[in-house]
């Protein structure tokens, strides 16, 4: 079954005297996994990886994530871009609401395929495929890819030729967190050309697809990309092509900004692409889906005061301690420099590979929890409270989360810190430098009573 496995932490916990109609909320749910997790462990015995950093994951937000796609983009198919977040639990859940899925290597394809997931709802989304993965996916029934050149329609022809080909097209990327167009996409003079030579190797190119760029923000890519298509679906009726599906693609953030991107996007795709046109839309949703539903929570494993920082030679000016501690500390109070057990070369991979800023918050402190109360959150205010920065375990420089923030509180090692918002291009893209393990536990929780049915927790 797909829930083998699947249980939940917090079973009634919250159910004070009697049925609770409503149940915990989300925040509930994720602070108690928190805490009971760190409430455990003593940092003056605990083994080593004890203390070590961890998620909780909260299902119920992945399927509410769902719902508000449906309600936005009720035409479009999603397939969840699995190179996000391949975790099996999330992978499960989506499967179970009937997305498709976008993978981009054997192993993403292979491990769709052991969910019992029906080959046809993969769509193998790499433009440039290796030999051996294109043999593999011909042999397990996975005909759906993307190609955008000459030489990838020669090395399908010979290899997969009875493949369904979609054209992937140029975007303007200017917008995006993560630009992809540098690397993949036919530009508008080159698809007739493309599409000629597939038709002349005899090949089965039924749709276009496109990226606007991982984390996109103008939603005018979207409609300048659906008018590219536009065209490109008619340059292929001219060699006899009837296309039926356009892809289009990821680039969708979970915050406030997607009411108003799928909005040009639905409305491009009315105006060019409407009901009775028959075409299928698909998408490669990533980020939209995984985001928002993990939170990180790190341990404090070293402070220093700033004073302590190791000072730069300086020939001229014998003073340089004193005058990086006025620059840091106005009121006269110290600062500090944190260091954690997760790091760029871990979870944070999201700030070098992702662009992403996250925000520490503090989960507990001094033996008390604080996860969602106003001493939570760091302070905005350039002088207030207590200035930190906040560093990787790892020997490199590199390795810094942040470069300033202020609590109110005085932190201190072995208190945590969490961070939400580490569901995308996080754990996937964490390496094991320095000897750090890459592998943390998760925690599930699920706050959406619709989505613990669907994968029979309780
Ligand atoms: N599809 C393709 C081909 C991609 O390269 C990516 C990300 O790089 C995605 C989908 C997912 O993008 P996002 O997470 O921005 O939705």
């Amino acid at each position: 079954s797909t829930n083998s496995g699947f249980h939940e932490h917090h079973d009634n916990h919250h159910h004070h005297g009697g049925q609770d109609p409503v149940g915990p909320s989300a925040k509930e749910l994720i602070g108690n996994a928190l805490h009971q997790r760190v409430e455990k462990i003593d940092h003056e015995f605990c083994e080593p990886g004890d203390e070590d950093t961890f998620f909780v994951a909260d299902l119920g937000e992945v399927y509410r994530q769902h719902l508000r796609w449906k309600l936005n983009l009720p035409r479009v198919k999603p397939f969840y871009a699995v190179k996000c977040n391949p975790d099996q639990k999330l992978l499960e859940l989506l499967a179970a609401l009937g997305t498709g899925f976008d993978c981009a290597s054997k192993a993403e394809i292979e491990q769709v395929l052991r969910m019992g997931v029906d080959p046809s709802r993969i769509i193998y989304a790499q433009p440039c495929k290796t030999n051996s993965y294109v043999r593999y996916v011909a042999s397990h029934g996975v005909r759906q890819m993307t190609f955008d050149n000459a030489d990838e329609l020669r090395k399908i022809a010979r290899l997969f030729p009875d493949a369904e080909l979609f054209l992937r097209i140029l975007t303007d990327d200017s917008s995006s967190l993560c630009r992809l167009s540098l690397k993949f996409g036919a530009s508008l003079d080159s698809t007739d050309g493309l599409l000629a030579l597939a038709h002349e190797l005899g090949l089965n190119v039924v749709g276009v697809s496109f990226h606007v760029g991982s984390g996109a923000s103008d939603p005018g890519a979207f409609l300048k990309a659906v008018q590219d298509a536009h065209v490109v679906f008619q340059q292929a009726a001219a060699y006899g092509f009837h296309l039926k599906t356009l892809d289009v693609g990821g680039g969708f953030c979970s915050d406030d900004t997607f009411e108003e991107m799928a909005g040009v996007l639905r409305a491009a795709l009315d105006d060019y692409f409407p009901a009775h046109s028959g075409i299928n839309l698909i998408a490669e949703p990533g980020r939209y889906y995984a985001s928002s539903a993990y939170t990180l929570a790190c341990n404090i494993i070293a402070r220093r005061t700033i004073a302590d920082m190791p000072q730069p030679i300086s020939e001229s000016n014998g003073g340089a301690v004193m005058a990086i501690n006025d620059r840091h500390t106005p009121s006269g109070d110290a600062s500090y420099m944190l260091y954690v057990n997760d790091g760029l070369y871990g979870n944070f991979s999201s700030i070098m590979f992702d662009h992403q800023n996250p925000v520490a918050k503090a989960l507990r402190v001094g033996g008390r929890t604080l996860y969602d109360t106003p001493a939570a959150e760091g302070l905005s205010s350039p002088t207030g409270g207590v200035e930190y920065s906040i560093w990787g375990p790892t020997c490199d420089g590199i390795d810094r989360i942040t470069q300033s923030i202020r609590f109110s509180l005085v932190l201190d090692v072995g208190d945590w810190l969490y961070f939400e918002d580490m569901g995308a291009y996080t754990k996937c893209s964490a390496t094991t430098f320095n000897g750090f393990s890459n592998e943390h536990d998760v925690i599930y929780v699920c706050s959406e009573p619709g989505a613990k049915a669907l994968l029979g927790m309780h």
